[in-house]
C-alpha cells in the first residue's frame, strides 16, 4: 500500500473508533475528554505508527521495550510513548529515558529500579500505573489485589515516581461483557487503595480492541486499542 492508502484506512478506522468512544462516554455520562487513546502499535511498523499524530493521536503504546526503542528513535519526539508490557529490569534504563508513562509496574523490585532510573535520567517524576492481575491468571503479570496493599509506603511516597492509578487486562473472551466484572473490580480496588493510601489515583488503564467500550463504561481514563486500528496493516514496512 502507498502512504495515501494507509492514511485513508487509518482515517476510516479512527473515525469509527472515535464514534464508538463517544457513544460509550454518552452511555456512561462521562466527558470524552476524560478518556485518552493509547494506540498500541506493536503489530505495525514505525512508518504506519508515525502517521497517527496526523489524526490527533499522540499517545502510542508498545509492549516490548526493544520495539519501543526502535520506534522512538525513528519517530517524532513529540509522540508520548507508553510502556504497556512487562519490563525486565535490565531494559528499564533506556526505557525510562524514553517514555511518558509506564502502565505495567508489576512488582516491587521493578518499582525500586524505576525509582533509581527516574532519578538518574528524568527531571520530573515518572507517571506510573500499577498493573493488577485482577483475573488472577497464572500466565499474567501484575500484583494480586492482596499484594498491592502491601507495597511499602516509602515506595508509594517516593517523589521520583508519580503513582497515579492502576492498569489491568481482562481475560481473553469473544464477549466484551465478560470483561465488565474485571474492570469493575479494578475500579473498586482503586477506590479502596486511594482511601487507604490517602493518595489520589485518578487513572485506570483498561480496555483493548475487544472491550474498550466496557472499559469506558467502568471508568477507564486510558484505553489501549491495537488491532481495531491496525488490522490489515501489519505487513506494511
Ligand atoms: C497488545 C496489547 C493491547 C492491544 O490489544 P488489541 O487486542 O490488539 O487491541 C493492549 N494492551 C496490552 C497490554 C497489549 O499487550
Amino acid at each position: 500500500m502507498n502512504d495515501t492508502e494507509i492514511r485513508q484506512r487509518l482515517a476510516a478506522r479512527i473515525e469509527v473508533l472515535e464514534d464508538r468512544i463517544q457513544a460509550a462516554c454518552v452511555r456512561a455520562g462521562r466527558s470524552r475528554a476524560e478518556v485518552t487513546i493509547v494506540a498500541v502499535t506493536k503489530s505495525v511498523s514505525a512508518r504506519v505508527a508515525g502517521m497517527l499524530p496526523e489524526f490527533g493521536i499522540d499517545d502510542l503504546g508498545e509492549s516490548r521495550p526493544q520495539i519501543l526503542w526502535e520506534k522512538t528513535s525513528a519517530l517524532s519526539s513529540t509522540i508520548r510513548w507508553h510502556q504497556i508490557g512487562h519490563l525486565q529490569r535490565n531494559k528499564a534504563s533506556r526505557t525510562v529515558e524514553q517514555i511518558a508513562r509506564i502502565h505495567s509496574a508489576d512488582r516491587v523490585r521493578l518499582l525500586h529500579t524505576l525509582i533509581e532510573e527516574s532519578a538518574r535520567s528524568r527531571t520530573e517524576p515518572l507517571p506510573t500505573l500499577l498493573e493488577i492481575n485482577v483475573s488472577r491468571e497464572l500466565a499474567k503479570h501484575g500484583f494480586s489485589p492482596e499484594e498491592v496493599s502491601s507495597i511499602p509506603r516509602e515506595l508509594l511516597a517516593d517523589g521520583r515516581l508519580l503513582i497515579d492509578g492502576l492498569m489491568c487486562m481482562a481475560a481473553y473472551s469473544e464477549n466484551p461483557e465478560d470483561a465488565r466484572a474485571t474492570f469493575r473490580e479494578l475500579r473498586q480496588l482503586r477506590d479502596r487503595l486511594a482511601r487507604e493510601w490517602g493518595m489520589p489515583l485518578p487513572h485506570l488503564s483498561m480496555g483493548m480492541s475487544g472491550d474498550f467500550e466496557v472499559g469506558i463504561e467502568e471508568g477507564a481514563t486510558f484505553i489501549r486499542p491495537g488491532s481495531v486500528l491496525f488490522e490489515g496493516l501489519e505487513a506494511e514496512d
